[in-house]
């Protein structure tokens, strides 16, 4: 077991890749807070967990909110003792031309992949700090997408920033023992993607196969397939990697 009595935080993990890197923690002996904005998804799989003889703890917070956030970290120590891990997950995608994208898109976009991932980060750092040990991963996207899709440029700005935020918190953190990396997927077959076929008006089964004729391995990515990177990166065996953005995607 990988991360026997480790206590890691998951954002979004009541569905679709943050589900996954739940399950991937649990099953290496982690305990897991199982966060999402949805309390039903987030029971659902910390019910599952728990079911399993595993310790979770489900906690419905909007990472978009400071106030939310401080409370999940607080309850998440009282349970729990510490916070060792944290994966910043929870993202959503609203594509939307430029020209008519509104103030509150944007703003939507930006609090919630990006603010969230500060709000989260800000809180879990001072348990880290304290242990002197910590490791943290940011969900990014590569930019551009391999599709090269438009209406992307909240997102994309968002999923730069988070890169930068990535290296930059890296420089400041490493002397605590605490490493921090990104992670940048791409076409994994979520709910994420399947709204996004539904807005091409496409059938699912012909937009998988769209993009993954365009991914050089073929294939189009699955939550484990990112899981498995995410529980490297909060393993001992990463412990000298920091500040990096690893591309998960079928290619370059
Ligand atoms: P998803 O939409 O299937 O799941 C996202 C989860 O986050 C949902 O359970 C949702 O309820 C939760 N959530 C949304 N807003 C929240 C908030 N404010 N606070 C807390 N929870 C919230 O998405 P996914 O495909 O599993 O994507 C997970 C992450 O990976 C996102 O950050 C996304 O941008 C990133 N990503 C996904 C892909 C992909 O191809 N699916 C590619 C690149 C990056």
């Amino acid at each position: 077991m990988k991360l026997q009595e480790k206590v890691s935080v998951v954002t979004g993990a009541g569905r679709g890749i943050g589900k996954a890197i739940a399950l991937r923690f649990s099953d290496e002996g982690a305990k897991v807070v199982v966060n999402d904005i949805d309390l039903s998804y987030a029971e659902n799989l910390a019910g599952k967990l728990k079911e399993m003889g595993r310790e979770a703890l489900a906690i419905k917070a909007d990472v978009s909110k400071a106030e939310e956030v401080e409370q999940m970290f607080e309850r998440a120590a009282q349970q729990f003792g510490r916070v060792d891990i944290l994966v910043n997950n929870a993202g959503i995608r609203k594509d939307i031309p430029f020209h008519k994208m509104s103030q509150g898109v944007w703003d939507f976009v930006i609090a919630v992949h990006l603010k969230g991932t500060f709000n989260c980060t800000q809180a879990a750092q001072k348990y880290m700090v304290k242990q002197c040990y910590g490791k943290i991963v940011n969900l990014s996207s590569p930019v551009p997408n391999s599709l090269g899709e438009r209406s992307q440029t909240g997102y994309a700005s968002a999923s730069a920033a988070i890169q930068g935020f990535t290296t930059a918190l890296a420089l400041e953190l490493g002397r605590y023992n605490i490493n921090v990396n990104c992670v940048a997927p791409d076409f994994i077959d979520t709910e994420m993607t399947r709204t996004m076929a539904r807005r091409e008006g496409m059938y699912l089964d012909d937009y998988k196969r769209f993009a993954a004729a365009r991914i050089p391995l073929g294939r189009i990515g699955k939550p484990e397939d990112v899981a498995n990177v995410v529980l490297f990166l909060v393993c001992e065996e990463s412990s000298f990697i920091s500040g990096q953005v690893i591309y998960i995607r079928g290619g370059p």
